[in-house]
């Protein structure tokens, strides 16, 4: 579209294009699908940004707007409140775990990350531990586009051309099982991961760390499940060092994992702070936020600062507008979306995993309902670079033909569905992704490229 291609600037775009690039224009979505300016119909393989949980065009989404926008479309949450989001608070807090009582509303998950990180950072001024500040996140983590929440990203190139606080934040490993040094067990490399996050303790000093950032699964960096155990372990070592768990669930949450918050029910942790995006609202508004820990709040009121400001919120915090799709969203999930989720997880990840018989496929793993499809130039040395740039972008142009929008992440696809897909839908999301990586893989065989 020539407006586009003149006046819009798109996300993550690269110097050579910006401003002057169009992409695939959708005019409708419905159920499991969208459609594309050529009346084309498409399965939402990624459902929008992992965020479409519900699906598309869900009437009783869309009327909650409406009922709300007619009888308040918006409050100034410097001085006043609207019953929504304290209905939405509580039933939020009725899902977190422990004493994960509190939420903070913001416009979506960089602002969620950014709220927790600056949280912390007054936390501790006010505890009077002004030192106690960095940042620990990993290798393949993405936290957002803000600036601060950008410093914690680790996948590769995100930060080749973009500043960051790098003085704020300290990387550790990504907890990548497939990619483990060669020949050591899975759990010799948790271990390994573990003793990293100990040592970084130990030598920086606990006194001048404030916070882990982790992502249960980490999302954009392909879907990592990291090792059985790991992240309890490393919730022990933060709690033994007073350092703030904050367990971002932008992805995971509000049913990806088959539950609200998959930090504890997945994973058998109970952080600090939760941070939430997306799936709160099925990407119907763009509403996100923390739930925060009751002891660390009455902490701040137990202080000798009372008059101390969290000087810290956004104008659209707690919109009513979000808040009220938010409820009849999570009204959804409960009423038998998430038990759906979990049902068809299981059949949706065996059939994925039927993928790895292709050659250029060298892992397929994931859960609930998120997964990923690795691509490698050779088994043995599971090298994603020789490849890299377009494996996932030409997989992803020939499943578009054929009736499946993927999301190319360099060599990798992700796949991410609304929760509400079918067993029969599963069936043609995998038989069309099996058919776009046969013709990739004909397509660099032809080029010489590969050879598998
Ligand atoms: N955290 C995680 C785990 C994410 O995957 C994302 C976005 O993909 C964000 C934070 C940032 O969320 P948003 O794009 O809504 O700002």
């Amino acid at each position: 579209m020539e407006l586009a291609r003149r006046h819009l600037v798109q996300p993550w775009p690269t110097a050579g294009e910006i401003g002057a690039e169009t992409r695939s224009l959708i005019g409708e979505g419905e159920g499991i699908y969208i459609t594309d300016s050529d009346g084309k119909r498409l399965i939402d393989g990624p459902a929008g940004m992992w965020c479409v949980n519900v699906g598309h065009r869900r009437e009783e989404l869309a009327r909650v707007m409406y009922e709300q926008a007619m009888q308040l479309s918006y409050n100034t949450p410097w001085y006043t409140m609207n019953e929504a989001s304290a209905v939405l608070a509580g039933r939020i807090a009725g899902h977190a775990p422990g004493d994960l009582n509190q939420v903070f509303f913001t416009t979506g998950g960089s602002s969620a990350v950014e709220s927790a990180l600056r949280f912390m950072q007054f936390y501790n001024n006010v505890r009077g531990r002004p030192e106690k500040k960095l940042i620990l996140s990993r290798g393949g983590a993405y936290h957002g586009s803000t600036y601060l929440s950008a410093s914690l990203n680790g996948r590769p190139r995100d930060r080749d051309w973009m500043d960051g606080a790098d003085d704020l934040v300290i990387k550790l490993s990504s907890p990548d099982p497939f990619r483990r040094p060669a020949g050591m067990s899975i759990a010799a490399f948790a271990d390994s991961l573990v003793a990293e996050f100990e040592e970084t303790v130990k030598r920086v000093g606990a006194e001048k760390i404030g916070a882990f950032v982790g992502e249960p699964v980490q999302a954009s960096g392909g879907v990592i499940v990291p090792p059985e155990n790991y992240l309890p372990r490393i919730r022990k070592i933060c709690r033994d060092n007073d350092i703030l768990y904050v367990s971002d669930e932008v992805v995971t949450g509000f049913g990806r994992l088959g539950h609200v918050f998959a930090s504890e029910e997945a994973f058998g942790i109970e952080p600090d702070i939760i941070t939430f995006a997306k799936g709160v609202t099925s990407g119907y508004f763009p509403l996100g936020g923390m739930v925060v820990s009751e002891r660390l709040l009455e902490e701040l009121r137990r202080s000798n600062h009372p008059t101390a400001m969290y000087a810290h919120g956004l104008t659209y915090s707690s919109h009513p507008v979000g808040c009220a799709v938010a409820l009849k969203n999570l009204d959804l999930l409960e009423g038998g979306i998430l038990a759906h989720a979990r049902a068809v997880t299981p059949y949706f990840q065996a059939r994925l995993k039927t993928l790895e018989e292709l050659p250029l496929v060298g892992e397929v793993r994931g859960l609930g309902l998120m997964a990923c499809v690795d691509c490698v130039a050779d088994r043995e040395s599971r090298n994603p670079l020789e490849l890299d740039r377009n494996v996932g972008m030409r997989i992803d142009a020939h499943c578009h033909e054929l009736g499946l929008l993927v999301r190319p992440l360099i060599n990798m696809c992700v796949m991410s569905p609304p929760l509400t897909i079918t067993k029969e839908q599963i069936d043609d999301m995998v038989s069309i992704l099996r058919e776009g990586i046969s013709r990739t893989m004909d397509e660099l065989r032809k080029e010489g490229v590969w050879r598998g």
